[in-house]
């Protein structure tokens, strides 16, 4: 079968300009290199070269994770409800979740993720020690009811994922089985050609390197990572741990009270002392599962919500409400002081024993200098919980941290017994009795994985796939009549008997720039034009990245194509 694709009967319809609602350089050049059409918020159309780069992505992660001994199955995306009941997801996810009835009006859901129903195919498969350990994987259509679905199919309401899961009695295995998508993980990333790094997704406070994502760097992620140029330290904002350079301890003479009127904020206080923000003490109050507590860290940082809940975890961590201090008088709002407060106190590692603080006095319009950790107050716990910030220390060699954005494109994580126990997922152990299984999940976005690979490859001119992902191998471009048409008909017949995928612009009446400007939008790394020195059966090869080109016979650009 010919593998040429004649651009005249392709189903691609470019633009000039953006769509006005894109934001994203991927979602501008996917749709207008006529990849992807919107249907609907967050919902997209794969048109023919959409779905061909669809597809090499979905080939790459199925030769991997194959590899590695998982085995592929395919589960329904419309789910009862009783298993997410179960697993408490179906009140959990809240608006993420689509949720609709059948004509009886019974719940069911689109899934989002399938940890529970490949539970109960194991359950239901698998029943002896002998029958594990077992990976099963899909590449699925997943729906999740994204709050901002922006960005293109960056992040949609309806997505292509690879989903697998791993099934162990035990530990070892588990971490065996993990270490084993881990490495599949980074074949299949280097495969696509994409620059990403791997990075621990919580802190220490869940269980370590339990979980992992895999980013990649791109302006347009939503993610921000901190990044060590001087060494390959990378990690998630939230699971930095840096050692607080402690300020020195002196000797303060006694707590002594300061009219500081209207100033409820540390910059305001700041402003009004005349003293760095870092000089002050900053007590957010939380409610941790409904229990007032004050978390205090330097004035000139921020308290990272996200990390508090993680070390806190299962516990719920909660802003307080106005009415919260309604109930409480002796909480000032923006005057908060931890001295003689009967309150929980969380602190920063910074705010250790013999440090002196500007803080509030506990009065409106008041605060106090001098006050004096371990005479003055006790912190009860101390947490790593400020936001990190550009120029953080590198907890592994020290260097200033750059924060940069990035996508998730995949996601391994160590799930332990959690569904299992859910399931009731035993199998009969060595010994005669049963065991309970352990499990794993891991994620790939193998739609966003299109569009992170475009944000990384593309330039002003247009899409620039690898070769691999590429729609085609060569793009041959006929740049004239009759004479270079028959030219490039002729080449892409040879270069597709030699195995190329080939596609061919031979639309009759469309000028060479257009052919051109199309060429380097759609982005086939080769681009070979049939143009003024058709006759002496020369072409030009160009590279779509470098933009070089050469002048070469037919045989020597077939040549070089098949090398
Ligand atoms: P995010 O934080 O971006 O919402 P997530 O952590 O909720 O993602 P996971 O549940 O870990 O996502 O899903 C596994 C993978 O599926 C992610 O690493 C990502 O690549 C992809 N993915 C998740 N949500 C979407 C989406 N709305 N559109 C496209 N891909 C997605
Ligand atoms: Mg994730």
């Amino acid at each position: 079968m010919s593998q040429v694709q004649r651009m005249s009967r392709l189903m691609v319809k470019t633009l000039r300009d953006d769509p006005a609602d894109a934001e994203t350089l991927s979602h501008k050049l996917l749709v207008r290199a006529g990849y992807v059409r919107r249907t609907s918020a967050g919902i997209w159309s794969w048109l023919p070269l959409g779905k061909k780069v669809l597809d090499n992505i979905s080939r790459v992660v199925r030769e991997e994770m194959d590899a590695i001994g998982a085995q592929e199955v395919l589960l329904p995306a419309l789910l009862p409800r009783e298993p997410y009941e179960a697993s408490g997801r179906w009140e959990e996810y809240g608006d993420l979740l689509f949720r609709l009835k059948d004509r009886k009006g019974a719940d069911y859901l689109l899934g989002p993720t399938h940890e529970e129903i490949f539970t109960q195919v194991v359950k239901d498969q698998c029943t002896s020690y002998k029958d594990l350990p077992v990976m099963l994987y899909q590449i699925q259509t997943k729906y999740r009811d994204e709050a901002r679905p922006r960005s293109g199919v960056l992040r949609g309401r309806e997505f292509q994922m690879k989903d697998s899961y791993s099934f162990d009695t035990t530990d070892e295995g588990l971490v065996e089985s993990y270490a084993l998508h881990r490495a599949a993980y980074q074949k299949i990333f280097a495969r696509l050609g994409l620059d990403f790094r791997i990075v621990s997704a919580v802190s220490g406070a869940m269980g370590g390197s339990a979980s992992e994502e895999f980013l990649a760097p791109a302006a347009a992620g939503e993610d921000t990572f901190v990044d060590c140029p001087a060494c390959d330290y990378a990690a998630n904002t939230e699971a930095v741990t840096f050692a607080a350079t402690v300020p020195a301890a002196v000797e303060p003479g006694p707590v002594e009270e300061l009219d500081t009127p209207d100033t409820p904020t540390i910059e305001t206080l700041a402003a009004h002392l005349g003293v760095p923000a870092s000089a002050t003490l900053k007590n957010l109050l939380v409610k941790i599962d409904g229990e007032i507590t004050a978390v205090g860290v330097p004035g000139d940082r921020e308290v990272d919500l996200g990390k508090l809940g993680e070390h806190l975890a299962p516990a719920v961590v909660e802003l307080v409400t106005a009415e919260d201090f309604e109930d409480r008088p002796e909480l000032v709002r923006g005057y908060v002081g931890p001295q003689g407060l009967k309150i929980r106190y969380i602190a920063d590692p910074r705010i250790a024993l013999g440090t002196a603080w500007i803080t509030g006095a506990n009065k409106p319009g008041t605060h106090a200098r001098n006050v004096v950790c371990g005479r003055d107050f006790e912190v009860d716990d101390y947490l790593d919980v400020v936001v990190v910030e550009e120029g953080d220390p590198c907890p592994a060699c020290g260097t200033g941290l750059k924060l940069d954005r990035a996508i998730e494109i995949g996601h391994i994580f160590q799930l332990g017994r959690k569904y299992a126990d859910t399931f009731q997922l035993d199998v009969l152990g060595q010994q005669g009795k049963p065991v309970r299984v352990t499990m794993g999940s891991y994620g790939i976005g193998v739609s966003r994985a299109v569009a992170a690979l475009a944000e990384q490859s593309a330039d002003e001119q247009g899409l620039c796939w690898p070769r691999e992902i590429a729609p085609a191998d060569v793009h041959v471009v006929a740049a004239g009549k009759a004479l270079q048409t028959e030219l490039a008909l002729d080449v892409s017949e040879q270069l597709s008997a030699a195995g190329l995928r080939v596609l061919v612009d031979e639309r009759p009446g469309v000028s060479p720039g257009v052919k051109f400007t199309d060429a380097e939008l759609i982005g086939v790394p080769k681009i070979l034009v049939a143009g003024r020195r058709s006759a002496e059966g020369v072409v030009e090869l160009k590279d779509r990245r470098t933009g070089e080109r050469e002048e070469l016979t037919v045989a020597e650009a077939i040549s070089r194509l098949t090398a």
